[in-house]
């Protein structure tokens, strides 16, 4: 393969930077650049007129590409970084292309098209349990789960082919369909639970969403900039005043929680009523928490019609302002209505939401097994799980194996894609050009 090569840690000065080269001639490259042979793995060089460095070595095929791999680690100049490329350059190596690295070690079979999505997620996570997430899918949590069904299905499908060789016969039956039933079944189960895990997943790489809704006036906008910490949604009689962010996000003990349509927020001050209740009744739908702002001065507002999308929605009932109130006062709300999270948004008094946020999210956390983050799995898994689906109806209707392995085919296709053992070039271009250079 030809030599890549590319500054392989953030743009920007540092105590160090790594340039990475791979490919056939990724050591004679680097030989040339700092006037010596390489004979150890790692090896202190002095490149004469430029810089002193660390040059790390890893032969094909145990390397991060398979291929040779040399690392430069040099001192984080910019100017030294560049030049180090350049002569790199010079020396007939190229510069690589976003997630190029990742890519050829996917085609060299050191990881699995998963695991190769994974190195992107583990990158951008900003969490614990983000990181956690693209790690377990790093190490093949998820690749494992399909290869083993993948298998399983092959092996049907193989016999049930070998019937469609024998049409002459029509009593032979290679594969036994209770059998297969049975694993039909089984996988069934095991998509449906891959499939249903999205929503974790999901959740877990783009937060939980959270919608706050409330009457106009009590404290939303106030309590949203308490929660994201910055001034983002300007409290404020300033009308027109328009938001960059239309979704905030807030991690709270490593958890990510993304606040919906808090744009809406202001606007349900300032539009007509009708349109604000309608937003946020759009928000609502879209969350997993829903956090009801009211004020202690006030009666429960009750305009909003709470909905709960499959129970799953859990509402939070903050009493707000109530550095306003006697304390007295208070004790008394609570003890009519112990649900209540009573906070003083204005003084940042939110510790009671913060928590019972955290609480809400606990069941997320707390989910077994691999969990699917990435759309594109999803929408895999869906596909395997309708036509896995497909050759049990066909079981039961009893259907030629011409048509169970048409339903096969697909379900194997279908879980081919997610590991990239069914490739498309398209699909492959898209994943890794979402990489950042140098991976
Ligand atoms: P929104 O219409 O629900 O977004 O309400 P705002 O956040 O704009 O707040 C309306 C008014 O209530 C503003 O003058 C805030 O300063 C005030 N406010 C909000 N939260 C509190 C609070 O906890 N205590 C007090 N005293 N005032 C608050």
């Amino acid at each position: 393969m030809e030599t890549i090569c590319a500054i392989s840690t953030a743009y920007g000065i540092g105590g160090i930077a790594v340039i990475r080269v791979s490919g056939d001639t990724a050591i004679e490259v680097v030989e040339l650049l700092v006037g010596r042979v390489l004979t150890k793995p790692v090896q202190f060089c002095k490149i004469a007129d430029l810089d002193d460095v660390v040059v790390t070595m890893f032969r094909a095929p145990h390397s991060f590409t398979g291929e040779d791999v040399v690392e430069v680690s040099c001192h984080g100049s910019l100017w030294v970084q560049q030049e180090v490329l350049r002569r790199l350059i010079k020396s007939g190596a190229r510069m690589a292309r976003a997630g190029e690295f990742t890519q050829r070690a996917f085609l060299n079979g050191k990881m699995d098209l998963s695991q190769a999505e994974a190195v992107a997620d583990l990158i951008a996570a900003e969490t614990e349990a983000e990181s956690r997430l693209a790690l377990s899918q790093l190490r093949g949590g998820l690749s494992s789960e399909i290869a083993v069904l993948r298998e399983r299905l092959l092996n049907f499908t193989s016999l049930i082919e070998l019937e469609l060789d024998f049409a002459d016969h029509e009593e032979l039956e290679f594969a036994d369909r209770s059998e297969l039933k049975a694993l039909a079944g089984e996988i069934e189960k095991h998509l449906e639970r891959l499939t249903e895990s999205f929503e974790t997943g999901n959740a877990i790489k783009n937060g939980i969403p959270v919608a706050i809704v409330g009457a106009p006036n009590a404290g939303k906008s106030t309590l949203l900039n308490a929660l994201v910490g910055e001034d983002r949604a300007i409290v404020s009689d300033i009308a027109g005043t328009t938001r960059d962010t239309v979704e905030d996000s807030l991690v709270i003990d490593g958890i990510r929680f993304r606040l919906i349509d808090t744009a809406g927020i202001r606007e349900s001050n300032d539009t007509l009523e009708k349109l604000g209740i309608e937003r946020s009744r759009k928000a609502m739908e879209r969350a997993e928490v829903v956090v009801e702002v009211i004020e202690c001065t006030k009666e429960r507002c009750t305009m909003y019609d709470l909905c709960t999308k499959d129970g799953c929605t859990k509402v939070l009932t903050v009493l707000n302002k109530v550095d306003t109130m006697e304390e007295e006062e208070v004790k008394r709300i609570l003890e009519e209505h112990p649900d209540y999270i009573p906070i003083s948004a204005k003084k940042g008094e939110i510790e009671p939401l913060k928590e019972a946020l955290k609480e809400a999210a606990r069941n997320r956390y707390h989910a077994e097994g691999v969990a699917i983050s990435n759309a594109r799995h999803y929408e895999a898994l869906q596909r395997g799980l309708e036509a896995i689906r497909r050759v049990g109806k066909g079981l039961a209707n009893n259907l030629s194996g011409e048509w169970l392995s048409m339903d096969l085919q697909d379900c194997l296709k279908a879980l081919g894609e997610v590991t990239g053992e069914v490739r498309n070039e398209e699909v492959l271009g898209n994943i890794f050009r979402k990489f950042c250079i140098g991976k």
